[in-house]
């Protein structure tokens, strides 16, 4: 059976990071206008020290829905692949807060997806040090290791040109019945 890493933020949900932000700061943010991957850490620069204090004890996975078809989709390939779930959950701002992010990503996993059991969780930043059949990443850098490498859109990775992703062997998808697609022929081959 096929591996999978599958990542959480931005392909499986994407939390509620942007609207806890925008209560933050009382503004609307367009990321429609943002390229930069740490639009958090830029939109909260001036008011770091406060930010980071009034942000310490939210979830931001609470009230936050799964991607479009993503339960539908997983609900059906789960028996076909070994899926994993890989996903960092290390705020590198309040480092030692962490472990409350660490229990949000895993309780909402778990109410979420109850079918993909937690043994299949992988919390590590690190995901290039890991090799799968077949990776599912909104981060070029977290598909090294991939033998099908699997870009989601996101804001920030939008504007990297068919040409590069072709390069480095790269397969971009904009929702999951694309990735649906794709697996389902790697199931025939
Ligand atoms: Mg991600």
């Amino acid at each position: 059976m096929k591996t999978i890493m599958l990542d959480m933020d931005n392909v499986i949900t994407d939390g509620s990071f942007k609207e806890l932000i925008e209560e933050f700061l009382n503004t609307e943010i367009n990321l429609e206008q943002t390229t930069e991957y740490d639009y958090v850490q830029k939109y909260t620069a001036p008011f770091k020290k406060e930010f980071w204090e009034w942000i310490k004890d939210k979830n931001f996975y609470e009230n936050a829905p799964l991607l479009d078809n993503c339960k539908e989709v997983l609900e059906r390939i789960n028996d076909k692949f070994n899926i994993f779930i890989v996903t960092s959950y290390l705020w590198k701002e309040t480092i030692d807060l962490s472990s409350n992010n660490l229990k949000n990503k895993y309780e909402y996993l778990r109410k979420e997806l109850p079918f993909i059991s937690p043994e299949k969780y992988i919390f590590t930043t690190n995901k290039n040090l890991l090799n799968f059949d077949i990776k599912i990443d909104d981060r070029i850098d977290n598909l090294k290791g991939g033998k099908i490498k699997i870009l989601f859109t996101a804001w920030h990775n939008k504007n990297i040109s068919d040409e590069e992703l072709q390069k480095e062997n790269i397969i971009r998808v904009n929702n999951w019945q694309e990735i649906e697609k794709i697996l389902t022929k790697e199931l025939n081959i």
